[in-house]
């Protein structure tokens, strides 16, 4: 009994002693980047920037999973319940702050179970639709959506995304309900909205840019309170007659909890030069969005914003009344 306490106490005793020449020797293999939205959508346009620097940083590629559904809960899950030993690092964004309010049961913990990195970006949404969809304009759109709410449907990335966070605002701003069809993201969404198979969703610029300039499929709005450089000629939702309408989708970088400190700030350190590297601050400027200053960039900063959003958006979601099991 005192030697197998004995043992256990040693190994104890060499597990402490091997994390940090573990942590200091990292990264010695191939990092995993869980993004909880299906590839060539928003999120996984910023995760994607963001890890190709980072690989260049840490010397290690920097490899995106994406594991979408349940507006980024399955992706959540998967990353609150990998080894926390740096090589599985999550990117998610405002979803993270709004599941907590919107499921009444997660697997895991918003807060608890996850060691902030940093934030990354901020990126607007736009109001858009299938090519050739009768509105005119937003306020068409709204005088439409509402008389035609039985027929119309709208696309997201399901219970917990931006873009049914977008959709959920404008809803209850109009007091209208109509038919959601969820993906795993909204590069599907954006899928079947050129094809004309869904009428109309939310999404980020960093989806919708290409497709509004190349007038693919119309733009009504941008979810700012400001115009968005890259789109002039769109005006914001507040312009189209929604009072109030501000909505920007930040994005951070966590880690499993439990992820030792050194290898923290190595991942810090890294995303630090991401957010400086002027390839990305052109590309992201290209659809309309911007990273985040290398204050942002900090555990601290998420943590905050974290908490922040999440106090935030509970009373608007409780407020409209939608949950998911
Ligand atoms: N734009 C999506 C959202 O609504 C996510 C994605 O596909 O990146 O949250």
């Amino acid at each position: 009994m005192v030697r197998t306490a004995t043992r256990f106490i040693t190994t104890l005793a060499l597990a402490a002693l091997a994390w940090p020449a573990a942590a200091q020797d990292y990264p010695t293999k191939a990092i995993t980047l869980v993004v909880p939205f299906a590839a060539g959508g928003p999120t996984d346009a910023v995760a994607r920037m963001i890890a190709q620097s980072m690989s260049t940083t840490l010397k290690q590629p920097v490899l995106v999973d994406n594991s979408g559904g349940a507006g980024g809960t399955i992706g959540a899950t998967k990353a609150a319940r990998a080894n926390p030993d740096g090589y599985t690092l999550f990117l998610h964004h405002i979803g993270h702050a709004t599941a907590p309010t919107l499921y009444r049961t997660l697997p895991y913990d918003a807060i608890k179970d996850f060691e902030p990195i940093g934030l990354v970006a901020d990126v607007p949404m736009t109001i858009v639709s299938k090519p050739g969809w009768a509105p005119k304009d937003m306020k068409e759109l709204i005088a439409y959506v509402k008389s035609n709410k039985d027929k119309v449907t709208y696309g997201n990335a399901g219970i917990g995304s931006a873009s049914h966070l977008c959709g959920m605002l404008l809803m209850s701003a109009i007091q209208t309900d109509v038919t959601t069809v969820p993906y795993k993201g909204t590069a599907p969404a954006m899928n079947d909205l050129l094809g004309g198979q869904i009428d109309f969703m939310c999404d980020q610029t960093t989806n919708t840019t290409g497709q509004i300039k190349g007038g693919k499929i119309k733009a009504y709005a941008v979810t700012t309170a400001k115009r968005v450089p890259s789109l002039p000629n769109v005006p914001t939702a507040q312009e189209g007659g929604l009072p109030g309408f501000d909505l920007a989708v930040w994005h951070g970088l966590y880690a499993p909890k439990g992820t030792p400190k050194p290898v923290i700030d190595k991942v810090v350190a890294a995303l630090q030069v991401a957010v400086k590297d002027p390839q990305i601050k052109a590309r992201l400027e290209d659809l309309g969005s911007e990273p985040v200053s290398v204050a942002e960039a900090t555990p601290d900063a998420l943590r905050k914003k974290l908490a922040s959003q999440i106090d935030l958006w509970a009373p608007i979601i409780k407020k409209a009344g939608v949950y998911a099991d």
